[in-house]
């Protein structure tokens, strides 16, 4: 299984991606929790991060993308893994492309959460995380929404997007996406 989560903030691909990893043994690859990981570490990768997090914007294509390339490198993620967080712009998402086509394990799907923006905040607001401002949240979206959002296309083109209702009990949830890739 190689697959993506895609969605805005607080659409809960951190917890479905959790919930996929207990049934399909694959690891999680959170690009989220490996910046904050090199922030809490004080690495030099979490210096160039910390500004960037902090103000809700998207850290460096360039510090992501070599994050991931040493990841995906590890021997638990030889036998697929589910993207979380990544790819967040076209450039991280050609560079992935790229980088997968050369081990011939092309990424398979990318199951979009979808909830609306107002739920969003809420959720978001109740989970208090320190970048979780009302402010920060608000530019979280709007970075989504200029940066994110084009690859709703990028990966319908490719015929891998499979939309998912984000809404309601995080159990119908997960039964949605795990419909979805039975496909
Ligand atoms: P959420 O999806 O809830 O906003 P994440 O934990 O995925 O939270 O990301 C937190 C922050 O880490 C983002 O606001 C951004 O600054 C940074 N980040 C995470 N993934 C990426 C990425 N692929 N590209 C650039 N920045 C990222």
């Amino acid at each position: 299984m190689r697959i993506a989560m895609f969605g805005a903030p607080g659409t809960g691909k951190g917890t479905q991606a959790e919930k996929l990893v207990g049934t399909f043994s694959v690891p999680q690859i959170s690009t989220g929790d490996l910046l904050r990981a090199a922030v809490a570490e004080g690495s030099e990768l979490g210096r160039k991060a910390k500004a960037a997090m902090d103000a809700g914007e998207l850290v460096a294509d360039e510090v992501v993308i070599e994050m991931i390339r040493e990841r995906l490198a590890q021997p638990d993620a030889q036998d697929g893994f589910i993207l979380d967080g990544f790819p967040r712009s076209i450039k991280q998402a050609e560079s992935l492309d790229v980088m997968l086509e050369r081990l011939e394990q092309p990424l398979e799907q990318v199951i979009h959460l979808e909830v609306e923006d107002e739920e969003i905040v809420q959720r978001l607001l109740s989970r208090g995380r320190d970048d979780d401002s009302e402010e920060v949240i608000r530019n979280r979206l709007q970075v989504f929404s200029n940066q994110t959002q084009p690859l709703i296309n990028y990966y319908e083109d490719q015929g891998k997007l499979v939309s998912v209702d984000g809404t309601g009990d995080m159990q119908a949830i997960y039964d949605r996406i795990v419909k979805a890739l039975d496909r």
